[in-house]
């Protein structure tokens, strides 16, 4: 966390529940407040079987397209192998 008054660099002086109280290199003292930050949850199923460029659903989940095409080729795998199950399952 940088000081909001200068930029330099801070430490914590003091920590009280969410609170903290910090001070820069410049002796500037502010206080800041943690907060936790949601993540977006989502089944990577969904992301495997979205429509649209890869590019596309990259950004609308909000990850890199290499993990839209992990997941598609996770996908894909996973489809054949049930698909070979299946046919085991026959009766011959
Ligand atoms: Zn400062």
């Amino acid at each position: 966390m940088m000081c909001p008054i200068c930029g330099a660099h801070t430490v914590v002086k003091e920590t009280r529940d969410s609170r903290r109280r910090r001070e820069c290199f410049n002796l500037h003292k502010f206080s800041t407040h943690e907060v936790v930050i949601e993540e977006r949850a989502f089944d990577w199923r969904d992301v495997a079987s979205h429509p649209g460029k890869a590019t596309q659903v990259a950004s609308h989940y909000s990850i890199s397209v290499n993990h839209v095409y992990a997941y598609r080729s996770r996908l894909r795998d996973e489809q054949r192998s049930s698909a070979m199950e299946s046919r085991n399952l026959q009766p011959a």
